[in-house]
């Protein structure tokens, strides 16, 4: 199990909806363009949707099942408030979370 929580405030913390990673991927627009419809209703209730729909917060979830992602990018999680917050880079993997999964 991860170290870091699937939650909103992590979700509003994360950089990865910005990922030039996941900038070109048809599969990830469809999820940010559910997510972002959605933003307010999960702010409201709390309830966060199935982690597999949310394109962000690879590091308390699961790798991403889109296969059109970029790895040749660099990762953006080194500038995520979390990063520093949960000492990230001394954990396992290091970044790209959405291939290698959760921070362990
Ligand atoms: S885990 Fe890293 S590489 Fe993957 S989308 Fe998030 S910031 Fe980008
Ligand atoms: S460390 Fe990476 S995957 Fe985790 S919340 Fe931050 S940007 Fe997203």
């Amino acid at each position: 199990m991860s170290k870091i929580e699937f939650n909103m405030e992590n979700l509003e913390k994360c950089a990865c909806l910005n990922c030039p990673v996941q900038e070109k991927s048809a599969c990830i627009a469809e999820k940010k363009k559910m997510i972002k419809n959605k933003m307010e209703e999960i702010k409201e209730t709390g309830e966060m949707p199935n982690p597999k729909d949310v394109p962000a917060v690879y590091c308390a979830t699961e790798v991403t099942e889109c296969d059109d992602l970029d790895f040749e990018k660099m990762c953006m999680c080194a500038s995520c408030p979390l990063w520093q917050e949960k000492d990230l880079g001394n954990g396992m993997p290091m970044g790209y979370y959405c291939r290698d999964g959760a921070a362990q």
